[in-house]
């Protein structure tokens, strides 16, 4: 036998979240993710799956009947659109301007397929004129993957422009709307997005661990006529949707949905609903202007050009000489306050402030103000 061993209940403090997520979690939420667990194919819990489906819908602004969340985090989300979708062989455009674009390409290659890469400097939109470009080029390309809002860099790409273009070349979109969902505007119908996943844990303001995920009509005929199965059977969307509609009043297991954590992204979503979206997309960017003021009064550079620049993700450089990591460390240990470093190519160059969800507030952008004033000086 080992022996036992004796620890105390976890206990977390109560941080500030101001990173690239998690977010500020709303006391809604959480309390909702108390509630008592129930089994997955109660009727009760069933109908909640329903009313979630449809907030899924609203968020999007689709009527997709494909849309769900994936049981797994964004990560999971972004793999499920490049599995369920894309076959060996095939050719994928992929945009790279920061970290996730490059995670779009890795996927592309594991499937077996031809990555075809268009490069956009670090803290830049994708170009859609280099877009069309590779499109032009590569008429035998059947999809078009790109980042909305890059996380890493803090940048904003003009994704109704690039899907238009991705129709116009007969393709198909694969779009990564983690950090964009309920943060800026996004219109799955009108910009006829084909394929789209998010992540609870940024704008939306849910427990990590969920992914929403969305296929146009086009992309379920495309997974439909696939020649090989899906080589994930968990990802298996045509497996995972038997769970998700409730076709003729049946639904059938085909894993043990995260109950607990679905209540908490129903709440989140109902959240998002009642303030309304639009209303969502202005907190955000009327807190971030707020942010901003005070940064530029802090003498602190942004690392993207105001016009793509993300409302729920502010990258910063680092003033000359100021220790980077002392600094994260005594904003988390004396103010509770966490905010992110910097990824990739910005690791130790840029901290990445985020307001997203709960935590675009007025109280937390004056909290990371007047931290920052303090630790700096
Ligand atoms: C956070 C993030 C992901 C990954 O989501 P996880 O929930 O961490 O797996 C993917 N893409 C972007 C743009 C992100 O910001």
């Amino acid at each position: 036998m080992l022996p036992a061993p004796h620890f105390s209940a976890f206990n977390p403090p109560r941080r500030i979240l101001m990173g690239p997520g998690p977010s500020d979690v709303y006391p809604e939420v959480l309390a909702a993710q108390a509630r008592p667990t129930v089994g997955h194919l109660d009727p009760l819990f069933v109908g909640m799956m329903d009313e979630l489906k449809s907030l899924i819908q609203y968020a999007f602004q689709t009527k997709n009947e494909m849309t769900m969340a994936v049981s797994a985090p964004g990560s999971a989300g972004m793999e499920t659109c490049f599995v369920n979708l894309v076959e060996p062989g095939e050719k994928v455009i992929v945009c790279r301007n920061g970290v996730f674009g490059e995670r779009m390409r890795q996927n592309v290659e594991r499937v077996g397929a031809i990555a075809v890469v268009v490069d956009n400097e670090w803290g830049t939109p994708v170009d859609p004129a280099a877009v069309e470009a590779a499109l032009k080029a590569n008429p035998d390309a059947k999809f078009l993957a790109f980042v909305h809002a890059e996380t890493s860099t803090g940048a904003l790409s003009d994704a109704k422009t690039l899907c238009a273009l991705v129709k116009q070349y007969g393709c198909l979109s694969i779009v990564d709307a983690v950090t964009s969902l309920g943060g800026v505007e996004l219109r799955v119908d009108e910009w006829g997005i084909d394929a789209i996943y998010s992540g609870s844990q940024k704008c939306l303001s849910c427990v990590p661990g969920l992914s929403p995920v969305s296929f146009s009509p086009a992309a379920v005929e495309k997974l439909k006529n696939r020649k090989t199965p899906v080589q994930s059977w968990f990802l298996d969307q045509s497996l995972v949707m038997a769970y998700w509609t409730s076709a003729g009043g049946k639904r059938s297991y085909h894993h043990t949905a995260p109950v607990n954590a679905l209540y908490a992204l129903h709440e989140s979503l109902r959240l998002l609903a009642e303030e309304g979206l639009e209303n969502a997309w202005k907190r955000h960017q009327d807190m971030h202007l707020v942010l901003r003021a005070g940064l530029e009064k802090l003498g602190l550079k942004f690392v993207v050009a105001e016009a793509s620049r993300l409302p729920q993700l502010n990258a910063i450089y680092i003033p000359e000489g100021v220790d980077d990591a002392a600094v994260r460390a005594r904003l988390l240990k004396d103010y509770n306050l966490e905010i992110g470093a910097g990824l990739g190519a910005l690791a130790g160059k840029a901290w990445r402030i985020g307001l997203m969800g709960f935590g675009a507030r007025r109280e937390n952008v004056a909290l990371c103000l007047r931290a920052l004033e303090e630790v700096l000086n």
